[in-house]
């Protein structure tokens, strides 16, 4: 039996690099050799610092972690229908059972079945590691157009947010506003220019990330956080207020912002995870006919949709990467990512090391 490297993480704030047996795959599975795999802030908010999730947020403790992966089919089991060796995948991150309402809207993420429902990186074995043992029906085929690390962001976190931006629909009239500028922010900020917003405005705490913002060119202004931010806003948009607003910072303050700097009839969508918001129903949204969505991860269908859009407006989801590591310094990976002062973080593989 071949070995391999991992990584785990065992809740301490720390990384473990641990030998595993290469897996082989069985039916309907396919073996992926690993080119690129990001760090998402859920790897952060619910595992690295400590196991805080239940669920479908629970991590099993020693399971290799990342479950943002893209890399190369190596090894095909027996019953697989579509895809072969050599292909270039990314894995959406959720292996559903594939029979329930949820998994047959393709929304393996809200699977109903606790037998089968395992998300890679959590329950199952995830991208941190040379080799990632997935199931055929989980995957969607990367674009000769897209790097390895392009499609590992796809895998979780512009997949999340091109759900969230089609549930408020955006548009040539919109002023965007998106609070909190992690990876995330970024992609969204992105993912709406390359829809046709109008003007997109963004809210940051962190001076750093301000920095990496400005320097992506994706905004036509960055604020920092403050308790003017509505105003600003107001000020930007003739009085009016932004027609969509995205959180991505999960703060309580930014919510209010996203709120109430929305216009009338404007639409409001929260991706970040975790915290609170406190609001007053009557004038912040109800007499301004205001809409909240919540929006979590996406369905396959729509992850395939999106790489082919990707490709078509040409932009490159890998741009918002700020630092690369190999696995072996999977460690200062996860410490630069829990300490918010970066972009993207990716652990890399192959071709992707540069
Ligand atoms: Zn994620
Ligand atoms: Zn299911």
């Amino acid at each position: 039996m071949k070995r391999m490297t991992g990584a785990i993480l065992p809740g301490n704030s720390t990384v473990e690099l641990k030998t595993f047996d290469i897996p082989t795959p069985g039916y309907g599975e396919v073996l992926v050799k690993m080119k690129s795999s990001t760090i998402c802030g859920s790897d952060i908010r619910c595992i690295y610092h400590e196991h805080l999730g239940k669920g479908p947020e629970g991590y099993q403790p020693g399971m290799i972690a990342g479950h943002e992966p893209c890399g190369q089919i190596v090894e095909i089991g027996q019953g697989c229908r579509r895809f072969r060796e050599g292909d270039r995948v990314i894995i959406y991150h959720i292996s559903g059972c594939g029979l329930c309402n949820d998994c047959r809207r393709g929304y393996m993420i809200s699977c109903t079945s606790e037998q089968y429902r395992r998300a890679y990186g959590w329950q199952r074995d995830g991208g941190m590691a040379e080799y990632l043992l997935a199931e055929e029906k989980d995957l969607v085929l990367l674009p000769d157009e897209l790097s390895y690390s392009d499609g590992a962001q796809v895998a979780c976190g512009f997949g999340t947010v091109y759900e969230g931006l089609e549930k408020i629909g955006i548009c040539g009239n919109d002023t965007v506003l998106i609070t909190g500028l992690g990876p995330v922010g970024l992609a969204t900020a992105m993912l709406a220019k390359a829809m046709g917003a109008d003007r997109i405005v963004g809210i940051e705490a962190i001076d750093e990330r301000i920095r990496i913002a400005e320097k992506l060119k994706l905004f036509d202004a960055v604020l920092k956080a403050g308790a003017d931010n509505v105003q600003q806003v107001r000020t930007m948009t003739g009085g009016m207020g932004a027609e969509k607003t995205v959180d991505c910072s999960a703060n309580d303050k930014a919510r209010l912002t996203c709120i109430q700097a929305a216009r009338k009839w404007g639409k409001i969508v929260f991706l970040g995870e975790g915290g609170t918001c406190s609001f007053q129903p009557s004038p912040d949204i109800i007499h301004d006919q205001k809409t909240i969505y919540g929006s979590w991860v996406t369905n396959i269908w729509r992850m395939e949709e999106l790489v082919e859009r990707i490709v078509r407006w040409g932009i490159r989801p890998e741009d918002l990467i700020t630092h690369r590591f190999p696995l072996e310094k999977a460690d200062e990976a996860y410490a630069l990512m829990a300490g918010g002062k970066c972009g993207k973080v990716a652990v890399v593989f192959d071709e992707e090391l540069r």
